[in-house]
């Protein structure tokens, strides 16, 4: 009988514009697995035929233009109508949730890193045997995000707003890493990774 692999799970949260991604990659180049939970979720709501069908029947015909999801007519939706939110997720996390159980039965590494934006607002903790999260200047993170996505300081903010603070995160996490610096954050990546395989 195949062994079953117990993984070691390491979440890497943050609020938006941190550097999670970024932070992310360079565990990969560690040789470490990572699963992108918000990257794999968009791509499995342009896939999913299941996840399709429900979202149309939640949101009607314009969820999807031309077979990809019409993320900003669902956010104009979500602004007006809250529990769609959590509609919305009841048809996608258990679909991500099974996508990520597939992937890490596939991995096979000291330790796997889960990079989620929401652990801690979801009290979703319990998933992961370590959280690191990543934290950046407030001002800093909305210059980016504003750069990277295009979008006012008001919506980014909006965001933030939403989220729990760096300092709520932090009492709740095992590492941070502060990400104002690229070369500064790599190093403390760099320490967390080796923390990790000499803990394991
Ligand atoms: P989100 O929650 O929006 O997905 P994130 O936390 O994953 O964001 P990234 O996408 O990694 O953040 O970074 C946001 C933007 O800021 C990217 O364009 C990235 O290249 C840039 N960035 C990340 N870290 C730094 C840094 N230390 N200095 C300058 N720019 C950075």
């Amino acid at each position: 009988m195949k062994e079953l692999q117990k993984h070691i799970i390491v979440g890497i949260t943050g609020g938006i514009g941190s550097g999670k991604t970024t932070i992310s990659k360079y565990f990969e180049g560690f040789g470490i697995p990572v699963y992108y939970a918000d990257l794999e979720a968009k791509a499995l709501m342009n896939r999913s035929k299941v996840i399709k069908r429900k979202l149309i029947a939640l949101f009607g015909d314009d969820a999807y233009i031309n077979n990809t999801l019409n993320r900003d007519y669902l956010r104009s939706q979500i602004f007006k109508e809250k529990k769609l939110l959590s509609k919305m997720n009841a048809i996608v996390h258990p679909k991500v949730g099974a996508h990520y159980k597939r992937w890490a039965k596939k991995q096979n590494a000291p330790y796997i890193l889960k990079e989620v934006a929401i652990i801690f607002e979801n009290n979703l903790q319990s998933q992961y045997d370590y959280i690191i999260t990543v934290i950046a200047d407030k001002e800093e993170r909305v210059k980016r995000v504003m750069q990277r996505d295009n979008s006012s300081r008001d919506s980014v903010k909006a965001i933030i707003r939403n989220q729990f603070s760096d300092q709520e995160k932090i009492k709740k996490s095992d590492f941070v890493i502060e990400n104002n610096d690229l070369e500064a954050a790599k190093l403390q990546a760099q320490i967390i990774h080796n923390n990790l395989i000499s803990n394991i």
